[in-house]
């Protein structure tokens, strides 16, 4: 069998990888001149089965209404974006009920420990060297109410196989001394050893190129101008003049899978969640930062890479705008420095960098076929896209090869959709 994936950022690569393995033959598509370059780029770099909870938590609605004209919030709406987010805003606020959150939270949950289990079977398969951490990861909570929600909230996350130990502020710069200028701050936090850490943007690239070797053939600088459909299902897929087919097609495009679709009157609930990062060359921290931290109140990661050291974090509603605004590099900055004051990071030493989180309506992402019968999607994993990516390759080519996956597929299905959405 063959089939043409649409993008290789982690999605794409992963699902080309396992397609690959399973004996089909691969070609990939992408416009950039190589493997993870939109946003797969420099993310957080973050494994969190910890923060499965989807981004309209209940009350979310609040929040963004607040953060209109205001360039210092964690999660922003830019007014300019209102008329895009139409039917997918009225969806994303419909699965902010308590209930929905819940379940929402409990699938993305289970795919992210699925995927975890399947990232390590490939580290041990290709030994990629992607700057990989298996030490988990600190979250910092500096009010006391705040820390018994999110312990009671661990409680649920428990019963599904997450594994938490709480900490006080003493435990906390115990485990992490490069966290004792801020230990007197804090109320406490929550030590997550599932989580793990790793460059994925080296991840993309070296799994692109064990794909390679494994036949998949990768075509970049070939941006998809059009796909053909005739009775219901895609008999191609167009780059300028050039045509592309295939037995099946699968559509990973990130954020801009949507725009693919809705040219063949699809309407698929993913919507660009921009978000920024900072990488800090030659950071100067005695002693240095050796886990990786989430603060719950700055609603940002700071990660200690091979040699650097990257913050990021914020959820944008600005449309497809990759502008790099002063005020936002500014935020992430004051942040990081609150979080490592001693380290002396300075802007000058800063690379900026911004990418677009393919956001789903439930938070949830949506991999499986599609009404047109050799369309698949895999695509609208958020804040998650590194967390699942191993699991969603795995779980598009069990569904596509009849292979048994090892979660329920229809948690993930685009059918999930029709009706309530
Ligand atoms: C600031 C920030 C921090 C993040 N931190 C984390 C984190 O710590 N942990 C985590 O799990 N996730 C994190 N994420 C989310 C994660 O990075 C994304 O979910 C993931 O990268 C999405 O991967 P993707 O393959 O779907 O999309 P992409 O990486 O964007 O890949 C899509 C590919 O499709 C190609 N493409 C698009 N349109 C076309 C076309 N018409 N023709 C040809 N090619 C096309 C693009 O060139 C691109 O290569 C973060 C995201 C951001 C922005």
């Amino acid at each position: 069998m063959k089939a043409l994936i649409i993008g290789s950022g982690l999605i794409g690569t992963t699902s080309a990888y396992f397609l690959a393995r399973r004996g089909w033959e691969v070609t990939v598509l992408d416009r950039q001149e190589g493997a993870g370059r939109e946003t797969s780029f420099a993310n957080g770099s973050l494994l969190t089965p910890s923060m499965p909870e989807p981004w309209n938590a209940p009350g979310s609605w609040r929040v963004l209404l607040a953060s209109i004209g205001r360039s210092d919030s964690p999660l922003k709406l830019r007014l300019k974006a209102l008329p895009h987010l139409g039917r997918w805003g009225a969806a994303f606020l419909r699965n902010s009920t308590p209930d929905r959150y819940q379940r929402n939270s409990i699938k993305n949950l289970k795919l992210a420990l699925r995927s975890l289990e399947v990232l390590g079977e490939l580290r041990r398969e290709t030994r990629i060297e992607y700057g990989c951490g298996t030490q988990g990861s600190l979250r910092l909570i500096r009010d006391r109410a705040a820390l018994e929600r999110a312990l009671e909230w661990g409680e649920v996350l428990r019963a599904q196989g997450l594994i938490l130990r709480g900490l006080t502020a003493d435990e906390i710069v115990a485990m992490e001394p490069a966290l004792a200028p801020l230990g007197t701050r804090l109320a406490g936090g929550i030590h997550y050893p599932f989580d793990e850490l790793g460059d994925a943007y080296r991840f993309t690239v070296g799994l692109a190129e064990h794909a390679r070797r494994a036949g998949v053939e990768f075509r970049f600088r070939t941006p998809v101008t059009g796909i053909e459909v005739r009775q219901g299902s895609v008999t191609a897929v167009r780059s300028g003049g050039e045509r592309f087919t295939a037995d099946r097609y699968v559509i990973a495009a990130g954020s801009y899978s949507p725009l693919l679709l809705k040219e063949l009157g699809l309407e698929v609930p993913v919507r660009p969640a921009k978000g920024y990062s900072l990488t800090f060359e030659h950071p100067r921290l005695d002693p240095p930062l050796r886990l990786p931290v989430c603060d719950d109140d700055f609603h940002a990661v700071v990660v200690p890479l091979e040699g650097v050291i990257r913050v990021a974090g914020t959820a944008e509603f600005a449309g497809y705008d990759l502008s790099l605004p002063q005020s936002r590099i500014r935020n992430l900055l004051r942040l990081v420095r609150q979080v490592l004051p001693a380290a002396g990071l300075e802007r000058a030493q800063a690379q900026p960098w911004c990418g677009l989180r393919p956001m789903s309506a439930d938070g949830v992402p949506i991999i499986g076929p599609t009404p047109l019968g050799n369309l698949w999607i895999n695509t609208g994993h958020g804040h998650l896209g590194w967390t699942m990516a191993a699991g969603s390759g795995q779980l598009l080519s069990d569904l596509l090869t009849g292979g048994s996956p090892g979660v329920d597929p229809a948690d993930y299905a685009l059918a999930r959709f029709d009706g309530a959405g």
